[in-house]
Formats: C-alpha cells, structure tokens, sequence
C-alpha cells in the first residue's frame, strides 16, 4: 500500500468521457488499497472563460458574461447529466453548480461597479473553475460509491498577497494540510481538492499562477508525506520538446527535478515550474502521466542525474519576450550599473528570464515577457537617467519579436563542447544567435533568435535530443528505466 497525491489537469477532467477516464484511475488506485489525495484543475478552457468575465464585465458588458456564465453552468451540468444517474444526486450538485455560478455573477456585478479587474477580485473569480469542477467530480465519484469529501485549498494553502502569482507561507501551510487533512487519509475517505489556489492569512483568495494546480499538488504531496506525485495529463510523459512544435518528440522515461526545473523555467507547458519546489528535498519522486494512456508509465522524475551518451535531453522554446540590452563605452569599471537595472527592472515589476553579458563589459542584455517590456526600458531608462546624460551608458534598446531557446540536459555538466555543438549546428543552417547564456547548474543553454527562426531551430537541435533518447534507449536495456 502506497500513498499517493494525484493531480488531473484541465483535459484530463475536460468532459464527461474525461472525468469516466479520472473517475476510473481514482477507483483503482483505492481498489488496489492505497490512500489518495487528489487534487484537480478546472475543466479545460473555464480559467479562461472566468477571466474574460471578468474583462466583460469591467467594461460594463453584461450581456457577455451572462452569456459566458450560461456556457459555463452547460459544462458543468453536462458532466452531471451524463454521469450522474439517480435524480436527487443530480438535484444536489445541480444546485451547488447553480449557486456557485450565480456567486460569480455577483463578483462579475462588483467589478462592473468598479469599473475595474484588480489583481485581488481576478483572482477571487478565477478560483470558481476548481470549485465547480472539484464538486462535480467529487459528486460523480460518490454517486459511484466512492468515499470521497471535496475541499477548497484556500483552507490549506496560506499565501502571501502576490495575487496571481502568489508564494506559499510554508509553516502555516505545512501546519494546516498535516493538522487538516492526515487523519482524513488514514480514514480511507479521499479528498477531492480544488488546485491552482490558495488563501492569504485574512482569508483573501490568490491564485498560484496559471496553471497552478501542479504546484498546488506538490505541496500536498509534500506535507502529506506521500510515496509519490502524480501528475496526470494529455499526453504521455515530459516529452524531448513541445509536440506542437515538433511532432517527432519522443516521451523521456526519466529527468531529474533540476532538469524538469529547468525545462518548465524555459517554457515546457507541461509543468508548472514551481513544481519540484515543494517536493525536492523531500525526496519524493514525481511521475507525469497520460490520463487517456494510463498503461504507459510516463515520465518519472527523481534526484538521481542520469549520465546521457549525447547529453542533451530536450529543448524548449519561449515565444512572446524582448530583450533589453544597455550599452555604453563608458560602463567598463562603472561599478553597480548591472545591479541598479536589475533593481529598476523588477521594481516594474518585471520576471528577469534570461541575462548576458559581453565580456568587454561594453553592453548586456537580458529578456522579459513583452507586456512588461515597455515598462522596465522606461524604468531602467529613469534609474540610469545620469550615467546616459554623462554618456557612460549610450543607450538602452529594446528588440521584439525573439525568443529564448533553452537546451537541457544534467549530462552537459563537465561534458566540453557541448554549446560548440549546438552553435555549430544552428550556424551550419543559417540561424543568428544573439546572445547566449548557460544556467550556473550547467544544466541547460539558453540563446535568443529571431521569432521567425525559432521552428526551425528547435526541429534542428531537437535532432540531438532525439539522438539521446534513442542511445539511452539501447544502453538502458535491463535498467530500470
Ligand atoms: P494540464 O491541463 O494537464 O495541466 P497542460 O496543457 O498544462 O496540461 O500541459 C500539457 C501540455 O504541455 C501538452 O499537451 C503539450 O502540448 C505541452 N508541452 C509543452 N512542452 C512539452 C514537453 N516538453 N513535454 C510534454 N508536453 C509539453
Ligand atoms: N485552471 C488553472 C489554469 O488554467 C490552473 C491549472 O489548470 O493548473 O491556469
Ligand atoms: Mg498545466
């Protein structure tokens, strides 16, 4: 008997075959005597659905968010009329998915009075998608037999107040899952728990990112001591790149937290990258499976760092950032100038991605998501205002229209000519590198290129992934991955 936190994502509980799908693997895994926690996403697209409510109805259009609200209590209610047989199950949620939904409308009536989305009633709205679809689940299983109790996290995960992008406060939330939730397992009853939010400790909802919910499982593997996390999905495991952007991409039976950290870093949707925070030093083992492939192993992730043949595991691509570069003859010896734009930069409240330096100190860059863009160039613009009027710094430039590439791999730790190899290769076809930084882990390369030559880039060095997963293949027969 094991004990397992499990979390299933917005497809895996997207519709009613979907939830049969989740509603299957849960029934089993208890079958088979071990205790669960699960933890679940909203269905597919809802997030988005309540965000655009929320924009509608900060413009005054009431109109859209009734209309988005009809469509969102027709998800909900279909899952319930497919699989719920008994009427008066069926009249129970039904009316628990009615009052929830009409509990958004009245947040949706407060921001129209407003006239504005803060960060705080955003998140507050965006918490009702886990809600609904924790409560539907929770009521399919029982419906089923299953002794289920459905949970709100914002009881369990206590959080700064970074609406939208919020940190738990460990201890508090360490102290609220062990006192609230251990006995409950011991008990045989398994929770079915809303991911993806948390509470501040006066009790205002955050949220923890988008996608969110894996951290959120994370953290409840953790202080629920679990033997493993799985983390259900669309598809079969961490794969050697986005299939979306390559459909040769091939399943990694096995990374390590530092390389999945890195990976989800620089964009790998499959995780979200705070994920291995909370389980790391813990070592608890992490597994990413296929909820409509649930025979396939996946990927599991663990602290041991596999030696590779040909180092590199896999390569991601993040679209929509800029690069700032600050540039000047006169900053060689300046002391501090990296330091104060970093400072001014995250004062603008910006995500610094990715930063290098050239090493006649003569200029460096680093890389923030477009939206913030702007912003920072004018904040670094205002910090450095005196070294520009005294020309040490000529000027601070802004390039769109790139993006970072990230290759990764433990293996290239102590492995030379491993970036020669990747700027060979992108040179051998033509594509122009504009800057380039490797992580201290020396676990990944990251590099800059033109939006328009990021396809190609990556179906080119993802040949070298490839090459990996298909060497280790043939050195792992008999081990155990
Ligand atoms: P969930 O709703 O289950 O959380 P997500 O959509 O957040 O699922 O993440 C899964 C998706 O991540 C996959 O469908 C895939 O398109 C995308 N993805 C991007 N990079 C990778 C990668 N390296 N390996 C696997 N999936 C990836
Ligand atoms: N529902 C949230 C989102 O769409 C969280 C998650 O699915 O992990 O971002
Ligand atoms: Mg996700």
């Amino acid at each position: 008997m094991a004990r397992y936190a499990m979390k299933f994502g917005g497809t895996s509980v997207g519709s009613p075959e979907a939830i049969a799908q989740v509603v299957e693997i849960i029934r089993r895994f208890i079958a088979e005597g071990h205790e669960l926690a699960v933890i679940v996403s909203a269905m597919s697209g809802v997030t988005d659905m309540l965000l655009d409510c929320a924009a509608a109805a900060a413009n005054g259009d009431r109109e859209s968010f009734l209309a988005i609200s009809d469509v969102l209590r027709a998800k909900h209610t279909g899952v319930i009329d497919a699989l719920i047989a008994g009427e008066d199950d069926r009249s129970v949620i039904g009316g628990e998915v009615d009052e929830l939904v009409g509990s958004c409308l009245e947040l949706c009536e407060a921001i129209t009075i407003l006239g504005e989305v803060t960060p705080r009633i955003s998140d507050a709205l965006a918490s009702f998608g886990e809600r609904l679809s924790s409560r539907v689940i929770a009521a399919v299983l029982r419906a089923q037999a299953t002794s289920v109790t459905q949970l709100d996290s914002d009881a369990y995960i206590i959080t700064d107040n970074q609406y939208g992008d919020a940190d738990p406060i460990w201890p508090e939330t360490e102290a609220r899952i062990v006192g609230g939730l251990g006995a409950a397992l011991g008990a045989g009853v398994t929770p079915i728990i809303t991911g993806f939010f948390g509470a501040t400790p006066d009790g205002a909802i955050t949220t923890l990112g988008r996608g969110g919910s894996d951290f959120a499982a994370a953290i409840f593997a953790a202080y629920l001591d679990c033997d493993e996390l799985i983390i259900w999905t669309d598809v079969d495991g961490v794969m050697t790149t986005d299939p979306r952007l390559d459909e040769r991409a091939r399943v990694l039976p096995y990374v390590s937290y530092q390389e999945i950290g890195e990976l989800a870093f620089y964009g790998a949707k499959v995780l979200h990258p705070k994920t291995v925070q909370p389980i790391i030093n813990r070592g608890i083992p992490l597994r990413v499976r296929n909820t409509f492939n649930p025979d396939h192993s996946g990927t599991s992730v663990g602290a041991r760092t596999q030696p590779s043949a040909t180092v590199i595991k896999a390569i991601t691509g993040i679209r929509d950032v800029s690069m700032l570069t600050v540039s000047g003859r006169g900053m060689l010896g300046v002391p501090g100038i990296a330091g104060r734009t970093f400072l001014a930069s995250a004062g603008a409240g910006a995500n610094i991605l990715m930063i290098s330096q050239s090493s006649s100190e003569q200029s460096f860059c680093f890389t923030v998501i477009d939206p913030m863009a702007r912003a920072v160039k004018q904040a670094v613009e205002a910090e450095l205002q005196r070294e520009i009027q005294h020309r040490h710094v000529d000027s601070v430039d802004l390039l769109s229209d790139i993006v970072i590439i990230t290759v990764v791999g433990s293996g290239m730790r102590g492995t030379p000519g491993v970036a020669g190899r990747v700027f060979s290769l992108l040179g051998e076809h033509r594509i122009n590198v504009l800057a380039i930084a490797q992580g201290s882990s020396e676990c990944s390369i990251s590099f800059i290129v033109a939006e328009s030559d990021l396809e190609r880039a990556v179906r080119e060095l993802h040949n070298l992934a490839l090459e990996t997963v298909e060497n280790d293949r043939i050195t792992a027969v008999g081990s155990p991955y």
